[in-house]
């Protein structure tokens, strides 16, 4: 893919009170970008936040709320707070220009437009978000399995914590390590084991897929599943499909004291998370679990009704 397709296909939210406006610019950006609108910034807002628009470009003078009033309330929200802003505005002063990027603006289109400087802003910006949006997507993420890294699921269980917090709904964790995996290096080589890994992590996927749900590589051959609005008992069910999921891999382990196939043990843990709590409790419940679990035998969950 290359820098251009980059800025191609995105999809762009027009902010104007005029229709005329918003006419011109439509017809300058819909061959190449998915374009949608809004007469208001109240209503801008609540697009955003539904249809997670990849550039905004923003009238500065409205009635209601005007642009920086809503560049301010997009920064102050996480979940569109990394959408960047194109200031539109007929205002002609270097205040105007200043006000806007200090609102937080990327950029400043004047009216009136020229339709080819609308189009090459546009194609910018979109390309500076893919790559800002690629970057942090190589930072959230593991590069042998895909799944997310340890990271990146720290991040998701202090969010999913409060959520569950506030809402009052249980969260489990479900701790896996496979089973004598030193030994199916030594047996079969590195490379074997590093395709190994990335079979089992595809297998658990599978079986925790629910968007809230999140599976991460905790350590080398450790993984972990958050379990948000989730209590023992479905935990417990997740746990179980895992088991089978990983059996109907069928792959072949000669150096397992267990099975003659990779098995994976698991530490299963849930609570109704509050403040009072941190959520490592819950982590360290279940590698407690864990632990529990290779103690017994392997190739099996231990599970605890609560912390
Ligand atoms: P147990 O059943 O008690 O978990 O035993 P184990 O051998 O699985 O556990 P141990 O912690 O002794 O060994 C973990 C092994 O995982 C050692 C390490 O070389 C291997 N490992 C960790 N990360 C990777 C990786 O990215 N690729 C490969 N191929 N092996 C890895
Ligand atoms: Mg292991
Ligand atoms: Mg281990």
């Amino acid at each position: 893919m290359s820098w251009t397709d980059l800025a191609m296909n995105g999809r762009i939210l027009l902010v104007d009170d005029a229709m005329e406006n918003i006419q011109i610019l439509h017809h300058a950006l819909r061959d190449e970008h998915d374009v949608l609108f809004a007469l208001s910034g109240e209503k801008a807002l609540q697009i955003a936040h539904n249809q997670m628009p990849d550039l905004i470009l923003l009238d500065a003078v409205m009635p209601g709320m005007d642009g920086y009033e809503v560049c301010a309330a997009l920064r102050g929200s996480a979940a569109v707070r990394d959408i960047p802003v194109i200031f539109v505005t007929a205002l002609t002063h270097p205040e105007d220009e200043t006000r806007a990027l200090e609102a937080g603006a990327v950029d400043f289109i004047s009216k009136p437009f020229n339709v080819a400087v609308v189009r090459a802003r546009v194609r910018t910006q979109l390309t500076v978000k893919r790559q800002a949006d690629a970057m942090r997507e190589l930072t959230l993420t593991d590069a042998l399995t895909g799944v997310a890294n340890r990271r990146s699921f720290n991040e998701a269980m202090d969010n999913e914590w409060r959520r569950c917090t506030r809402s009052e709904t249980p969260m489990a964790v479900i701790m896996i390590d496979i089973d004598h995996f030193k030994n199916y290096n030594d047996a079969y080589g590195h490379q074997a084991g590093d395709l190994c890994l990335q079979q089992v992590s595809a297998a658990m996927k599978r079986c925790a897929g629910r968007p809230p749900d999140m599976l991460a590589r905790y350590g080398g051959e450790e993984f972990i599943i958050l379990l948000p609005q989730v209590g023992g008992d479905g935990a417990e069910v997740v746990a179980k499909r895992i088991l089978e999921e990983v059996a109907a891999l069928r792959l072949p382990h000669a150096a397992s004291s267990v099975s003659d196939r990779v098995t994976v043990s698991m530490g299963v843990a849930s609570v109704q998370p509050s403040e009072d709590i941190d959520p490592s409790a819950l982590i360290r419940a279940a590698d407690a679990l864990l632990y529990r679990a290779k103690e017994t035998g392997r190739d099996r969950y231990c599970i605890s009704a609560a912390v």
